[in-house]
């Protein structure tokens, strides 16, 4: 079956990477009277011109008052708004699902076609090293990536065929690890889940050593405190729920974070959280001054109030899953549903998520866009702009929601000084959008243009793209 599909796909990728690197290479361009948000402060500015050469930002000015050389191809940005490219913070491929076939290439153009100039993956992989290169080296379009190393596991319960993990369970396991992923060019250590307290300090002391960041999921042997103290970026606001228990605590301190929404223990204590703990929780997350990525829109749309079968056909994201893993999601889901817990826990569960984000946001806290996708029904690109739905419906502003795809993950990625705003000498990652998203966080979606690199794709480009991708992935 993969050869076959890799048969059939081969032609059509050629063709597509030909045509793709012939029809976007510019070398400089102008974007005309547009309005732009920076992303510096909230605010636009109107009738701008910016000007881009070699992929670098080097003039914004009043339209009124610039003048261009001749030859540089002037993009109408009329009545529209010029924002910084997304960061997606959290992002996998299809690689790691069903029969394991690498549609890597495909999945960054949709990505780059949904207006994502910078990806984290989240659990590593040589290929994706590969993938990362490629961008780096302009042999394939596709957002900027950073890549978390392959996820150090205590136990490894799935299958072993795709090799995107390694088991540490001793102190020595834990250092080796560090040291040959932070030689092997990964970007931050990756945890996932069954690491036990020896093991997970060795960990966070080897990476110390190495000068590379510990990011990840907290499990139920690490817990918050140490978490927090060690100064770990927590992917999924994983095992803060946990600390809303009465302090009577009910089963032994779990509740519905990670992989307990399949717990139904787990589910049984949620009529006993305490939302009035909230605000500390926020104060303590904020004092261990680390990054969060909540991946809401996530656990909301699957665990918590799941999607219809209606919705799920209905969204864009599902035209782009390859059928043989569709079945499988289906599957998956179903068995979630037929067990999943009563409407109102899953109501409570799904307000609590929204006000720790909402508090985590008052006090502070950096928080980093992330989409989780391809699991379930997620698809890259597209779920990174219903993560920011997510944000606002928490209650950030607008302003505040695209922070977390701009600004706050060039900051933590080190990467702000070339990238995550719009100002002279900086990467052109950039979108074009019809609508104002400070009106309304949809119109992150209204995309016009995109620019990453020496890329420039206009809508048709971007059109191209979306069609392109769908007949490869979704077939
Ligand atoms: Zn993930």
């Amino acid at each position: 079956m993969i050869t076959q599909d890799r048969i059939l796909t081969f032609p059509l990728i050629i063709v597509f990477v030909f045509t793709s690197l012939i029809s976007f290479a510019q070398d400089s361009f102008a974007i005309k009277n547009v309005s732009v948000i920076a992303m510096i402060k909230e605010e636009v500015l109107r009738d701008q011109t910016v000007v881009v050469e070699k992929g670098i930002i080097k003039k914004i000015s009043p339209s009124a008052k610039t003048k261009l050389s001749n030859g540089v191809k002037v993009i109408d940005g009329t009545g529209k708004f010029l924002m910084p490219g997304l960061f997606d913070m959290h992002a996998h491929f299809f690689y790691e699902q069903g029969a394991h076939i690498n549609t890597n290439e495909t999945e960054l153009k949709l990505m780059l076609a949904n207006g994502i100039t910078t990806a984290r993956i989240m659990a590593g992989h040589p290929s994706y090293l590969q993938a990362k290169a490629n961008v780096k080296d302009e042999k394939w379009i596709g957002p900027e990536l950073n890549v978390a190393s392959p996820q150090l596991v205590g136990k490894w319960p799935f299958s072993t065929e795709f090799k995107n993990y390694e088991m540490v369970t001793s102190e020595a396991n834990a250092n080796e690890a560090v040291e040959t992923f932070k030689r092997q060019g990964y970007d931050a250590i990756k945890i996932t889940f069954m690491v036990n307290m020896p093991v997970y300090n060795a960990i966070v002391a080897a990476a110390a050593r190495a000068k590379i960041k510990v990011v990840g999921h907290v499990g139920p042997l690490v817990m918050l405190p140490a978490a927090l103290e060690a100064k770990q970026q927590i992917e999924h606001m994983d095992m803060f729920i946990e600390t809303l228990l009465p302090d009577t605590s009910y089963n032994h301190g779990q509740s519905v974070s990670d992989f307990n929404i399949y717990s139904k223990a787990a589910w049984e204590t949620v009529p006993h959280l305490m939302e009035s703990k909230i605000p500390a929780l926020a104060k303590r997350v904020k004092d261990a001054g680390i990054y969060v990525t909540p991946t809401n829109y996530f656990f909301i749309s699957n665990a918590g109030l799941p999607l219809t079968d209606e919705e799920i056909k209905n969204k864009p994201d599902y035209n782009y899953i390859p059928s043989n893993l569709k079945q499988e999601k289906w599957r998956y889901r179903d068995s979630y549903i037929k067990k999943m817990a009563p409407l109102a826990s899953r109501e409570k569960y799904v307000h609590i998520r929204k006000q720790m984000v909402n508090e985590l946001w008052k006090s502070g806290v950096p928080l980093m866009a992330g989409s989780d996708s391809p699991e379930f029904f997620i698809v890259a690109g597209f779920a990174l702009h219903d993560e920011l739905r997510t944000m606002v419906d928490a209650g950030l502003t607008p302003f505040a929601a695209l922070q977390t795809a701009t600004v706050n993950p060039a900051t933590f990625l080190g990467m702000n000084n070339r990238t995550g705003t719009i100002a002279v000498g900086k990467e052109a990652d950039l979108i074009l959008l019809d609508k104002n998203p400070l009106d309304d966080i949809n119109n992150t979606r209204s995309i016009a243009g995109v620019s990453s690199g020496n890329s420039w794709l206009i809508k048709s480009d971007i059109q191209k793209l979306l069609e392109e991708t769908k007949n490869i992935l979704g077939k």
